[in-house]
């Protein structure tokens, strides 16, 4: 199974998730797959699309990359899950390292909030830390759905039905 940016992204929300979008069970094409970032992006900042480029990775696009720099825009719309934010640039910023792009960074911008971080890539700390996150999602995938997270944590999540319609 390929490990993709949102995979890596669901291992620091919910592994229950994470094995749901895994198996194809996907509840996310009207919420935050599509919400966050491309669409924030294009109509808080319309005029990115002419200055930066999408690059497509294979298993992920990155909407918004300076290639001059070799900086990644990610524009998300609350910091409320900012560790799944920072994991996903992590990943992202590991699959560029992958293919040679020196000294890769990101910019995570929360434009509702006007709060910028940046995310920049550590070679070898980096590199055990995202590949540890690869073989934990991995182990996720091959082992039986997990349990549900505690209902308070779910209320907002898109597969809140499919978890708790029978309750
Ligand atoms: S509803 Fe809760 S348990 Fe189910 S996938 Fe979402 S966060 Fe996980």
């Amino acid at each position: 199974m390929t490990i993709t940016p949102t995979i890596v992204s669901y291992l620091h929300l919910c592994h229950r998730k994470l094995w749901l979008h895994a198996h194809h069970l996907r509840m996310e094409s009207t919420s935050e797959l599509v919400a966050e970032g491309k669409l924030i992006g294009e109509t808080t900042y319309p005029q990115r699309a002419l200055k930066w480029q999408e690059l497509d990775l294979g298993i992920a696009k990155i909407d918004f990359f300076d290639p001059k720099s070799n900086t990644i825009h990610e524009i998300k719309k609350s910091n409320k899950k900012s560790f799944a934010h920072n994991a996903q640039v992590k990943y992202y910023l590991y699959l560029l390292h992958k293919i040679g792009i020196a000294e890769p960074t990101a910019i995570i911008e929360y434009p509702k909030l006007r709060i910028t971080k940046t995310v920049d890539w550590d070679t070898e700390e980096d590199q055990d830390l995202v590949e540890s996150w690869i073989n934990q999602a991995d182990t996720i995938i091959k082992g039986t759905c997990p349990d549900r997270l505690q209902i308070s944590k779910c209320k907002k999540c898109s597969y809140f039905d499919f978890c708790w319609s029978g309750e």
